[in-house]
């Protein structure tokens, strides 16, 4: 190797070098990142933590969102259902409109954290951890509000409600038209067990799965449990039911598609000596596509219309369907995994599987493009088990990304 092209690799490497340095100032020195009110987030994420309220119920949630977001500053709130906020921050100059969205609602779940900070509330808790979407919104909001001669454009704040009970806040604030002017939604999740702080791209199109599911009541004929041929017993009518569905995914759905049959519920009789009357079983039902959402839900029906017939029993069955899948623009794909980038830094981003969880974020698609990502939160329990729980050193990447994808769709 000679001296000149010795000088040469020297000077591109310097210049990688600085091009790197570049890369790491840029996501860690923008001016608004020493705005973000980090021991807020974490002080508000607490308290709605300790004071979790049901869906279509966050009465107390909803007033404290609006009334932080009122003392922001140049942030107008309005209210477009009972439980549901919306702040609206319009840029000194003209541009796009967007949206960004958290939900607010609980789970009836006790909680079993053991958190000092632990629901206050019976039997409800945010064990999805909507307190810390609502946390971050408010973070990002308060950020954005000291900004308002820079932005370009107007953003909605979207403090959606009751987002885990069908038919969900989302469709409600649709139809208020409350969200007409927007034209792209954002909206992000916590997830267990990627690392903290780190922001996960949904895959483009399905990015999540449907949320369909049935109730189903299997009626036998009661007996003594010694004279099992005087009855009919819904028992093993269900138990036959149970085991047969358990092909529908394996048997039916094409290999390498995702979808999931789960029967979360079977309960029946009472007594060892006693057949009982009936059978009660409850499924969950997850699918990305509209040929196999309809397929599965064909072969469910027949599987327990000939096995109850098969038995001589008889049934009520109560199919359910509820969220669509989410869809992920593309377009909107690529903004936001470029700007999570900038924001928290290439080795903080990922590409993220599917959620098989499914979201009503999937409804704000009826009105413009729609893109949802995940936020690692570290090791831990799924979402909705009564010991879901979160890093809260996650949280401010979480506001950094947000701000970021919300300016640079405005100026892009
Ligand atoms: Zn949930
Ligand atoms: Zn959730």
């Amino acid at each position: 190797m000679n001296k000149v092209s010795t000088l040469l690799i020297a000077s591109l490497f310097s210049t990688m070098l600085v091009a790197q340095n570049k890369t790491s100032s840029d996501h860690s020195t923008a001016a608004w990142m020493k705005n973000i009110p980090e021991s807020e987030v974490v002080e508000w994420r607490r308290h709605i933590h300790q004071n979790p309220e049901l869906s279509y119920k966050e009465v107390n949630t909803s007033n404290y969102v609006a009334d932080l977001l009122k003392s922001f500053g140049n942030i107008e709130v309005i209210r477009p259902t009972k439980t549901s906020v919306i702040g609206i921050l319009k840029g000194s100059k003209p541009g796009k409109t967007v949206a960004f969205r958290a939900d607010m609602d609980a789970l009836p779940v006790q909680e079993e954290t053991g958190l000092e900070f632990s629901s206050k509330n019976n039997n409800v808790s945010h064990a999805c951890g909507h307190d810390a979407h609502t946390a971050m919104l408010l973070g990002t909001a308060k950020t954005l509000s000291k900004m308002k001669n820079d932005i370009k454009g107007t953003v909605y704040f979207v403090f959606q409600h009751a987002e885990e009970e069908a038919p969900g806040g989302a469709q409600e604030i649709i139809e208020s038209g409350a969200l007409k002017d927007v034209q792209a939604f954002f909206g992000m999740h916590v997830l267990p067990n990627y690392p903290v702080g780190n922001v996960g791209i949904l895959p483009d199109a399905a990015a999540s799965t449907t949320s369909d599911g049935f109730t189903l009541t299997i009626n036998g004929k009661g007996s003594h449990g010694s004279m099992p041929q005087l009855g009919i017993d819904p028992i093993v009518v269900g138990a036959e039911i149970v085991n047969a569905l358990q092909t529908v995914i394996s048997r039916n759905v094409t290999p390498g598609e995702m979808a999931v049959v789960t029967i979360g519920k079977f309960q029946s009789g009472s007594a060892p000596n006693v057949i009982p009357d009936k059978a009660e079983l409850a499924a969950s039902i997850r699918t990305i596509s509209q040929p196999t959402r309809e397929l599965v839900e064909n072969r469910i029906k027949t599987i327990i219309d000939n096995i109850t017939k098969a038995h001589g029993a008889t049934y009520e069955l109560d199919y359910i369907k509820s969220y669509p899948a989410i869809q992920n623009d593309v377009v909107l794909n690529l903004q936001a995994k470029t700007s999570a980038i900038k924001a928290i830094g290439k080795e903080n981003v990922f590409d993220a599987s599917r959620m098989t969880a499914s979201e009503d974020f999937s409804y704000y698609n009826k009105i413009a493009p729609t893109c949802f990502m995940v936020l690692g939160i570290g090791d831990g329990v799924a979402n909705h088990n009564p010991k879901f729980n979160l890093d809260e050193k996650s949280l401010k990447n979480g506001v950094k990304a947000e701000v970021q994808v919300i300016l640079d769709y405005l100026n892009n």
